[in-house]
């Protein structure tokens, strides 16, 4: 099957947040995004969506540079071209370097409209099963606030609980949190904030009994984080290292970790996502897919991802209340006995409001 791409358009979102999300590096209060959608001949649209923050705080892109690379670069590269397979999109775009959020919103789209013109939910397209998609919720730094947050993920159905920490954080105030709480699985999430002269700290956190550490030193520290895994009895997860197929591959070789958080935006789309979860499965490194305060196109292409196998863990998966008034998807994504039901109409499986 070969599809001609007729019309790409942009449009932007932007909506505040419910309540303001508190990471260590940035609050965020209000949400961009670029909503990519790519008509083919036949007519079917597919869409993808934009994910880049608005200043460089968690990747290099922002939504600003991700505009320009798609209207200036991207767009006309791909515009009125025919292809036989969305992976060909990866090679169009070959020439362009780094700039994978932008080549993702675009590349992702061409999927959806691929899965489209066949007839088949974007799961069943790339391969997956049709298995409840289980949510995870991700609980922000205040302190005070936590045992409040996990009260409310827990009552919402919510069966994994992320807690964002630091190496100040009172280790024996999450020890009580997750006791009181033993129907949840914890991640702990510390988005780099780890140091070198702050490794016994991360010991100490290795007692509060997270299923999972993520990211506790910085990008491109893969000795110190192939120290803790050796050292620590809790499970290292990789996140923000996690920028190609190439990382990964590094992340085994080093052994610097047992567990990869796949963000199919900052690895550019599919086609790479794809090759990620290849890897992880021949090396049996554990997956789950993370979130990136995404609206539901991002979200519906990212619960298409989590029903491949070997995506172990329950993703940050959340309903579409949990961040927004109004999603841009319908119906809007909900949580049921902690679990998502994958669509079955064809592409991402929502109608795009
Ligand atoms: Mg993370």
């Amino acid at each position: 099957m070969a599809v001609t791409i007729r019309d790409i358009h942009l449009k932007t979102v932007r909506q505040p947040l419910r309540s303001p999300f508190k990471a260590v590096l940035q609050q965020v209060e209000e949400r961009e995004i670029i909503l990519v959608s790519v008509t083919g001949d036949v007519g079917d649209v597919g869409y993808g969506e934009c994910v880049a923050f608005e200043t460089p705080w968690y990747t290099e892109e922002t939504i600003t540079s991700c505009r320009f690379v798609l209207e200036q670069v991207l767009v006309p590269l791909l515009m009125n071209k025919t292809i036989g397979s969305p992976q060909e999109v990866w090679n169009l775009f070959a020439a362009v370097k780094g700039n994978r959020m932008a080549k993702a919103a675009i590349e992702m789209a061409v999927w959806d409209l691929f899965a489209k013109q066949q007839g088949e939910p974007l799961w069943k397209f790339i391969g997956g099963s049709p298995q409840p998609i289980s949510a995870g919720i991700v609980v922000a730094a205040d302190p005070l606030k936590i045992e409040e947050q996990v009260a409310l993920a827990a009552q919402s159905g919510y069966r994994r609980v992320k807690i964002k920490i630091h190496p100040d954080m009172e280790v024996a105030l999450l020890k009580s949190v997750i006791a009181a709480f033993p129907e949840l699985q914890f991640f702990a999430d510390a988005n780099g904030s780890f140091q070198k002269d702050s490794f016994n700290r991360l010991q100490a956190f290795d007692e509060v009994d997270f299923a999972l550490i993520e990211q506790p030193f910085g990008e491109r520290e893969w000795a110190l984080h192939a120290q803790a895994k050796k050292e620590l009895k809790t499970k290292i997860c990789l996140d923000e290292s996690i920028a190609c197929l190439e990382d990964v591959q590094q992340m085994i070789d080093q052994q610097a970790g047992d567990i990869v958080v796949l963000k199919m935006s900052r690895l550019g789309g599919w086609t790479e996502a794809l090759k990620v979860v290849r890897l992880c499965q021949t090396h049996s490194i554990g997956m789950w897919v993370g979130g990136m305060i995404e609206f539901g196109v991002s979200k519906a292409h990212n619960l298409a991802l989590a029903s491949l196998p070997g995506i172990v863990y329950p993703g940050d998966f959340s309903a579409s209340q949990h961040f927004w008034e109004k999603d841009i998807i319908d119906p809007e994504i909900t949580v049921e006995n902690g679990n998502i039901l994958l669509s079955n109409r064809p592409g991402i499986g929502y109608r795009v409001v």
